[in-house]
């Protein structure tokens, strides 16, 4: 229940009603808020979309009011408590299920809320995952339960994952707390997670087939063919406004920071403007933040720069005065930027990425080179696909992960100059930087042409539409020996 899951379940709901599928999205009354005019546009439209809304136990689970989605958590300390109240939606959940005079066909569910496999058992609805992330990294990881390579090295040594398409080398640092844990200890929530993924019917993806080609068949095999790739998921609107107001209606109510950025990147010349934005999750420390603003001012290049820290890091911007010393060629955008409408400007022409899969593939369709930053998570395989399997990006140099809540932790220490020359090789006007530049432009085209009526993405829509079509007829048909085979 964070942005960067919820927004592509949103877009894939319109997704799959474009397709012909009614859906019904259940969804919590502050998340609800944050996408009321998108889905309101979406249903006026004509697409055939219900949402179902229910309530948030923040108060008994210890939460402050309104904390509903990750990003809201004033503390990432208050974790324990966010998982906590997540568990408590299964009784509301089933009570809904109940009272539904219908019942559905599937439920598409985001993995991490393992308990709707038990819900999907008991209500005799086939389940379908979904994790945000990419098939190189759900290779990656399957790779690594199965070696356990990494339990064999040095936390700093280079190892290179076994069974893979390509040669690719990780640190043990560099892995996501599954296989390399941060300070509070999730291990149990992780196995749990692990064991109802294996239960699900199949799974649908964010990506597609001309991203991660290779990647994407070893999947499949792994999955016995139930893996849908549906994405980018991002271009499932040419809307404007469904770009500006896309994961945050309420950012853009007065549409402050959509005017504020459109009237400067007009502005700008074409591909000059480096756009920074590190997620909706990340809080770089004060430090951290003052290594980034320097070494974008550092890079001469006009720069975007989304400041989400708190009172120090806007006490170090206003006594530095690197606001107004950089006024014609930064801008510090404040809170939740329209990423997505900043990437589809033609004045942008590079992306600082923290490298989360959903502004992995929203730069790759922006069809601009990257500059990769990885914090935590499995954003270091991400990283990996953009720099040596794409080769559309330059790393700053970071070495480790840094968990939430962990970022002070030296591992992933970046320093000016690493951005400053990370900025400096991608804008470059010379070869590298050209034929980067060339790659980029090409990855998204063939990115762009998979959602487009015969592309592999619109395709597999209609496949895994026509799967669980199919699976209802042989249910109803044949219900013991079905129910078995998927699970239920
Ligand atoms: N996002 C945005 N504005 C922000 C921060 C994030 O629009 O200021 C969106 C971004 O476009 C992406 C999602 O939030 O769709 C973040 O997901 P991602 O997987 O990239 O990273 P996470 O936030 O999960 O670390």
């Amino acid at each position: 229940m964070a942005p960067g899951h919820i927004i592509p379940m949103i877009d894939m709901a319109k997704l799959l009603a474009k397709h012909g599928a009614d859906v019904a999205i259940i969804v919590t009354h502050v998340a609800a808020a944050r996408f009321s005019s998108v889905l309101n546009r979406a249903v006026q439209s004509g697409l055939s979309i219900r949402l179902l809304k229910i309530r948030f136990p923040c108060e008994e689970a210890g939460l402050p009011p309104g904390c509903e989605t990750a990003d809201l958590l004033p503390s990432y300390d208050l974790m324990g408590n966010f998982f906590t109240a997540i568990d408590m939606l299964q009784k509301p959940l089933e009570e809904m299920l109940t009272g539904l005079a219908l019942s559905p066909s599937c439920i598409i569910c985001d993995k991490h809320l393992h308990w709707t496999s038990a819900t999907c058992i008991k209500f005799r609805i086939p389940r379908i995952i979904f994790d945000g992330m990419s098939c190189f990294t759900q290779l990656v990881t399957h790779n690594l339960h199965v070696s356990k390579i990494h339990q064999t090295v040095h936390p700093n040594e280079p190892f290179v994952v076994p069974g893979l398409p390509d040669k690719i080398k990780f640190t043990k640092l560099q892995l996501p707390g599954t296989f390399n844990p941060g300070s509070i200890d999730f291990s149990e929530f992780r196995e749990r997670v692990r064991i109802t993924e294996s239960q699900a019917y199949g799974v649908v993806v964010n990506s597609c087939e001309q991203v991660e080609n290779r990647y994407v068949d070893e999947f499949r095999k792994l999955k016995n063919g139930k893996v849908w790739c549906v994405g980018p998921l991002s271009l499932c609107s040419n809307d404007e406004f469904d770009r500006i107001q896309r994961g945050n209606d309420q950012a853009s109510i007065d549409h402050y920071d959509y005017d504020q950025c459109l009237k400067w990147l007009d502005k700008r010349k074409p591909k000059s403007v480096v756009f920074a934005c590190l997620g909706s999750l990340s809080r770089l420390s004060p430090a951290q933040f003052i290594e980034l603003a320097l070494g974008l001012e550092a890079s001469n290049h006009p720069f975007i720069v989304v400041v989400k820290g708190g009172a120090e890091i806007e006490r170090w911007i206003a006594g530095e005065g690197i606001e107004e010393r950089c006024r014609e060629r930064g801008l510090f955008v404040r809170g939740w930027a329209p990423q997505v409408f900043i990437l589809s400007h033609p004045a942008v022409g590079a992306f600082l990425t923290h490298c989360g899969w959903n502004s992995t593939l929203e730069g790759i369709c922006a069809g601009v080179p990257m500059i990769t930053w990885p914090m935590f998570a499995e954003q270091f395989f991400n990283e990996k696909l953009v720099v040596q399997i794409l080769e559309i990006g330059v790393g700053v140099g970071a070495r480790g992960v840094a968990h939430l809540g962990e970022e002070e932790k030296p591992e992933n220490k970046v320093m000016r100059d690493g951005i400053e020359e990370a900025v400096r090789r991608v804008m470059d006007e010379r070869e590298e930087g050209c034929e980067r530049r060339k790659r980029a432009r090409e990855v998204g085209e063939m990115a762009k042409r998979s959602v487009e009526e015969g592309g592999s993405s619109f395709l597999n829509v209609d496949l895994l539409i026509q799967d669980i079509e199919q699976l209802c007829k042989n249910l109803t048909s044949n219900r013991s020996s079905m129910e078995d085979s998927i699970g239920v």
